[in-house]
């Protein structure tokens, strides 16, 4: 039987619409969800991105302010700014695009986001929190994955579970949140030596490679759970472009049972838990201040 697709854009409206209420609620006591985005050095991939993450917040109610700097902006600068956004209470939550110009550290650069508005989770004081069980903002594409899992109802505790991709934005918080589940976590990277013998034995495989068509229905279990992290923008033989992720869906959806599609599985998920992870820093930050009064 072929692989049941699991419907990232839906659950990312269904996620959407639970946002939508919860800040509506907080507006109406008085309390806006604000996001501010920064920029340095303006692309027209940037500015695309920008505009539909705008939209994206629009849509559930969501205030998006993007601050723009110029390429060559100093990292004292774009520092500057963050502790301006850091210290600025009608700002609830902190975001940073990438990629940002070569002359300057991103990883430096995120671990000044303040961690209650760190909306991505990329402050290590965040991946800490993780680490030790008390999560405070978990990094968007491990809980868009976490998520999509969940949807299909398989028990992740005591769950072989396989990732493949070890990078920090991906696949060591993917790997974290699914020990956190209770599951038996490989972790594979381009560094293992039969990749096949690790993604042979998941029940759940996760796969973030980058790495277009890196796994086949040979790597996959029968009835095995797939979600494909990987965007990548190829070639085909007429010439034109497409979007595909790292897993051969056609012959791999023969064998899952369930699976990814791209696009259509991580990202819309993605960006539904960038939204949520908003209006989380909104109420921590919420809650705080009620602590203090
Ligand atoms: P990265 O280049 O930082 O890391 C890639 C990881 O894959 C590394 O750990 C590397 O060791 C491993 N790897 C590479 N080739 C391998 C191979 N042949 N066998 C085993 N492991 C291999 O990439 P990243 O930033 O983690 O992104 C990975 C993919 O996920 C990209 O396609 C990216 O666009 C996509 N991505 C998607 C989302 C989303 O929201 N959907 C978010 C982040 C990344």
């Amino acid at each position: 039987m072929p692989a049941k697709v699991i419907d990232g854009t839906a659950l990312a409206a269904k996620a959407n619409q639970d946002v939508q209420k919860r800040v509506a609620e907080m507006l109406s006591v008085g309390r806006r969800v604000a996001l501010a985005a920064i920029l340095v050095g303006s692309t027209p991939a940037g500015e695309l991105y920008a505009e539909r993450q705008s939209q994206a917040c629009k849509a559930v109610g969501i205030d998006y302010s993007l601050r723009k700097l110029p390429a060559n902006a100093s990292g004292t600068s774009v520092a500057h700014l963050i502790h301006t956004l850091n210290n600025d209470t009608a700002i609830t939550g902190i975001m940073l695009h990438l990629p940002i110009p070569a002359h300057l550290d991103a990883t430096e650069l995120q671990y000044q986001i303040h961690p209650v508005k760190d909306v991505e989770g990329v402050n290590p004081a965040n991946i800490g929190h993780v680490v030790y069980g008390h999560t405070l903002i978990a990094p968007c594409t491990a809980l868009a994955v976490l998520e999509l899992i969940e949807s299909t109802g398989v028990s992740l505790r005591g769950a072989e579970a396989v990732v493949v991709g070890a990078s920090e934005i991906a696949g060591k918080p993917i790997s974290l949140l699914l020990t956190q589940r209770l599951a038996t976590v490989t972790l594979c990277h381009i560094a293992t030596r039969d990749l096949p013998l690790h993604t042979r034995r998941a029940e759940v495989l996760v796969v973030a490679a980058g790495k277009p068509g890196l796994i086949t229905q040979d790597h996959v279990k029968d009835g095995a759970v797939v979600i494909d992290v990987g965007i990548n923008r190829i070639t085909q033989s007429d010439g034109s472009r497409k979007t595909v992720g790292d897993v051969d869906f056609d012959t791999v959806s023969r064998r899952a049972a369930f699976i990814t599609p791209v696009p259509g599985g991580v990202g819309p998920m993605t960006v539904a838990m960038l939204l949520k992870n908003t209006l989380r820093s909104a109420e921590l930050a919420s809650a705080s201040e009620i602590r203090n009064h």
